[in-house]
């Protein structure tokens, strides 16, 4: 039975509710009138329901071109009207990859002999993140395997606190994200307290069947206490949670539904839906073989994530290097939010980077796509009208939960965002941006200036803007 305000994974992701509704959409294949609806609904900005994103992912399916350029032309809209053309940046760092589970599309599966274990030290830790310093980085995202010996929650605990206290140079990590295990309220109690940004877990697929064959042993089959995983962060007083599906486990369209199911019932339950979304898909990996996985093609999956932006218009969307160069840019296009850089998915690999190491791909979880370096994408995307931003100030000043919901839907956050990027921008651009990119980086800031609104919120700006120049650093609004 479905009920999205039931404490139990299989009320509030229902399977029938989930089949009843691709039937219902397959029913109303072609129902101009409903479609016409629903893209009006999307193009005020109040989101969508997931029988209505179910409408217009049959219309992907069925590749109709006049609804998706619809589709494409209002998820633009959203971007634009919330987001602008402003790109958050962060950096994944692995912590270690020693992995008690038996997930079969990651490389650090538990029976994968060919992966390399290593788990980093402190001392470790502390160069990964002078070296993503160096690069300009100052928002990460934790990633572990799961393993109660080898990686206990001390451990990460520990690092959490490590890397925030390393100062090198003009550098420092202001935003630390956490990617682990689903955990018991207790440790997600501790996790707050240390002081993490979001909390992200990515559910793989909603369908239990298929979720169970892809979990086949270790904690990590258990379905229920997966997919549950986000009440007992949020009872533990965490705000902000990252969901996300893996594309390629199972059905596109049951997943995408399924997630919608997951944000109602956050937000029924917790008066606020999930902060990020992250849209990974699946990419070689050591021990996994590609052709076993239902390959979602580009014109499918940036559908999805059009049609996705149309739903949660205020909730941010991330999309990771693995992702190909030419199409990260075609998805920012359709709503994307959030972009790593430069990334590596090896432990210890930054630190290898920067020693001049070639990158090993022995301790990688998956192979990336865009290996461009950070300072290409930045230059890049300057060149090409976005502001790329650095900008780590909500959660800082508290900025989080329903209280950063209210203010991005009564359209307020960009009054801060904005001139945050401008801000963090030009940090970058001083302390890390290659000639080139600190040429392009000083344009974007000259001319979007004039564009923020505010006129005390652009005077004082400017005045720190000056301050970045005289060497001041950590502005925000
Ligand atoms: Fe372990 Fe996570 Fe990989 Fe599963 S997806 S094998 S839990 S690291
Ligand atoms: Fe994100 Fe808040 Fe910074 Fe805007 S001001 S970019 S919402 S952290």
């Amino acid at each position: 039975m479905y009920d999205s305000k039931s404490k139990k994974a299989e009320e509030f992701i229902s399977d029938e509710e989930i089949l009843d509704t691709i039937a219902y959409a397959k029913e109303n294949r072609g129902n101009k009138e409903l479609i016409q609806e629903i893209l009006q609904q999307a193009e005020s900005f109040k989101g969508l329901n997931h029988r209505q994103v179910a409408i217009l992912l049959e219309c992907v399916e069925a590749q109709d071109q006049e609804v998706l350029q619809e589709v494409h032309r209002i998820a633009m809209k959203i971007k634009e009207h919330i987001y602008g053309n402003r790109i958050v940046f962060f950096a994944p760092l692995y912590l270690a990859n020693y992995c008690v589970n038996s997930c079969r599309y990651c490389g650090y599966h538990h029976s994968n002999c060919e992966m390399v274990r290593k788990k980093l030290s402190q001392e470790e830790i502390k160069k990964e993140v002078i070296a993503l310093q160096d690069m300009g980085h100052k928002r990460l995202a934790l990633e572990t395997g799961e393993d109660p010996v080898n990686i206990p929650i001390e451990y990460v605990l520990d690092s959490i606190k490590t890397i925030y206290s390393i100062k090198h140079k003009n550098g420092a990590i202001r935003r630390v994200n956490v990617n682990i295990a689903a955990t018991t309220v207790e440790n997600y109690k501790k996790l707050k307290e240390a002081g993490i940004g979001t909390y992200i877990l990515f559910q793989e697929t909603y369908n239990k069947k298929t979720y169970e064959y892809m979990h086949p042993a270790g904690p990590k089959h258990n379905y229920a206490y997966h997919t549950e995983a986000m009440d007992r962060a949020m009872t533990a007083g965490i705000d902000d949670v990252g969901i996300g599906v893996l594309y390629g486990l199972y059905d596109w369209k049951y997943d995408t539904i399924g997630m919608m199911l997951h944000v109602k019932h956050l937000e029924d339950t917790f008066g606020v839906g999930p902060h990020t979304i992250s849209l990974p898909r699946m990419r070689f990996a050591s021990d996994v073989e590609l052709q076993d996985y239902q390959n979602v093609p580009d014109e499918i999956f940036n559908n999805i994530v059009a049609v996705l932006r149309c739903a949660v218009p205020y909730t941010g969307m991330i999309i990771s290097t693995r992702e190909s160069k030419e199409n990260r840019k075609e998805l920012l296009r359709l709503g994307i939010s959030q972009l790593s850089g430069g990334s590596s998915t090896g432990v210890g690999g930054y630190a290898d980077r920067a020693d001049g190491v070639e990158e090993s791909e022995d301790t990688a979880q998956f192979q990336v796509d865009d290996v461009r370096s950070l300072d290409e994408i930045m230059n890049e995307l300057c060149r090409t009208g976005y502001i790329p931003s650095f900008c780590t100030a909500c959660y800082r000043e508290g900025r989080t939960g329903d209280r950063f919901m209210s203010l991005a839907k009564a359209g307020q956050i960009c009054n801060v965002c904005q001139p945050n990027a401008l801000m963090t921008l030009k940090e970058y651009a001083i302390d890390y941006a290659s000639e080139e990119t600190r040429k392009y980086a000083e344009e974007v800031i000259q001319n979007e200036i004039p564009r923020i609104k505010n006129e005390k919120i652009r005077a004082k700006t400017i005045e720190n803007l000056k301050e970045i120049e005289n060497g001041k650093r950590d502005f925000r609004f």
